[in-house]
């Protein structure tokens, strides 16, 4: 039987041969919580729920896991996310919290969501105020099987790795309970039929919309544009003879700001984004870009002659790239390599050296751009994704072809003085549309693991395993 001692770590216990997927559990959960919460904060979700033959049939009812080391405080640039030093509870503080909806893309188990009408994010608090009165979590007193249980964490109980259940090095406090006999299972002895085959894919289809989408995140992708421009430009300005215009440059910084503040659900506490300098990459990146923007503003109109103020400025700048391609380190990779075509430092780099017509910087990163995203193309065509010929076409002919072939060919091509006429401002334009397709992709491709995405990714393995040969019917 769960019972509840006072200050010690606490964990959930599932036994997957007792839960039916009744949603009990979610029901109390929602009884307890009904004047805060307005989404579900717990779920049941069924593994191989279209019965593939050979595979495991059970059911996972998952809240927050209330992790030792939880993704969702350390991403939360506004320190909103805290843990309950008694209970182990990870708790949302609604009065601090800004809704920029990181810790949603950084908890791989779909924990808190975002209230797009509070504006904020809301998730399973562990019925911390229950805890502390020494009672059961909702859920638990509820469940009718008693497969749902509490437990102290430094329990002996096993921690096996469960299929359907990422593992991504949190320390989730949920403890399973495996079914008794996995070999109980009869294998199926056939490849998997054609209704199998089908209903994985339609499976599939059901997923929920993800959680990054190009529709939702397209002031992300100006900003995150703006911002790889502004640094290369600043650059281009110091170590050439460029000239950038003050007010413009400026005044496209401050654009891309206000931009970066568009998706969040409070934006009068914005000034919360850089609280949580040592952990979030959120806050890094916004105080980075922040600093840089100012220095090169006090650069540009107070001090041209302080020449070093804009070299940290450019430092500042580089290092806000290098904190943007960090944010999106929590999503699923898109191929083997951690490395991205569209990571905003490359595209930095690559574009200061076109700007200054520097043979090895524009060589180096434009080779380097090139292969991974020729690498990744040839990853999805292998694994059945999308691979959209014409636009990679487009991005191939205008962010590499025409930009080397004028680079290579015409050797006047960086005007001495760098002004932006004739070729030399073609030469720019056309490899920056190339880098906006890349980017638009980027974002488009974008994924981040949640349960159900876990339970289709093992489910095909399970499926490749039975049917080696055959491509997986949920690739898209
Ligand atoms: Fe945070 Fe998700 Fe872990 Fe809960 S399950 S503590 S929301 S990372």
């Amino acid at each position: 039987m769960s019972s509840v001692t006072a200050n010690k770590q606490k964990a959930f216990s599932l036994d997957l041969n007792r839960c039916t997927g009744c949603g009990a559990c979610v029901i109390a959960c929602t009884t307890e919580n009904s004047r805060r919460q307005t989404l579900n904060w717990r779920e049941v979700y069924t593994f191989n729920e279209i019965h593939l033959p050979g595979v495991p049939l059970f059911n996972f009812s998952l809240g927050c896991n209330h992790c030792a080391s939880p993704a969702c405080v350390r991403a939360c640039p506004a320190l909103a996310v805290t843990k309950d030093p008694h209970t182990g509870a990870v708790i949302v503080n609604p009065e601090h919290c800004l809704g920029c909806k990181y810790c949603t893309w950084a908890c791989p188990y779909d924990a808190p969501r975002f209230n797009a009408a509070s504006g904020v994010t809301e998730k399973c608090d562990f019925c911390n105020e229950r805890l502390k009165r020494e009672e059961l979590p909702a859920c638990v007193s509820i469940c009718p099987t008693h497969a749902l249980q509490l437990t102290d964490l430094d329990d002996e109980i096993p921690k096996p790795a469960i299929q359907g259940f990422t593992e991504a090095g949190l320390q989730p406090a949920i403890r399973f309970k495996p079914l008794r006999s996995p070999q109980g299972f009869p294998e199926c002895s056939s490849p998997s039929t054609p209704e199998a085959i089908g209903r994985l894919f339609e499976s599939s289809q059901r997923l929920p919309q993800p959680k990054i989408t190009l529709k939702s995140e397209w002031a992300l992708l100006i900003f995150t544009s703006l911002a790889f421009c502004l640094v290369a430009l600043l650059t281009a300005s110091l170590a050439g003879r460029l000239r950038i215009n003050p007010y413009l440059f400026i005044g496209a910084g401050a654009f891309a700001m206000g931009l970066s503040t568009i998706h969040l659900g409070k934006k009068f506490r914005a000034y919360r984004a850089i609280f949580n300098l040592k952990s979030s990459w959120l806050s890094r990146e916004i105080f980075l870009f922040s600093a840089f923007l100012c220095l090169a503003f006090l650069y540009l109109f107070f001090f041209p002659t302080f020449i070093w103020l804009s070299w940290i400025a450019v430092l500042l700048g580089f290092l806000g790239l290098f904190a943007i391609d960090r944010i999106y380190q929590v999503a699923l990779k898109t191929n083997p390599l951690n490395f991205h075509s569209a990571h905003t430092l490359f595209d930095g780099l690559y574009l200061t050296g076109a700007l200054l017509g520097d043979y090895l910087l524009f060589t180096l990163f434009g080779v380097i751009k090139l292969l991974l995203y020729l690498y990744r193309k040839y990853y999805f065509k292998r694994f059945h994704r999308k691979t959209r010929p014409i636009l990679s076409f487009l991005r191939l002919f205008f962010g590499f072809i025409v930009p080397g072939t004028l680079f290579i060919t015409r050797p006047d091509l960086v005007p001495a003085d760098l002004n932006w006429t004739g070729l030399y401002g073609l030469f720019i334009a056309s490899l920056l549309l190339g880098e906006f397709i890349d980017r638009t992709e980027f974002y488009d491709e974008l994924e981040i693991v949640t349960p159900r995405k876990q339970m289709l990714i093992d489910l095909e393995r399970s499926f490749k395993k039975k049917n080696p040969k055959r491509a997986s019917p949920t690739s898209q």
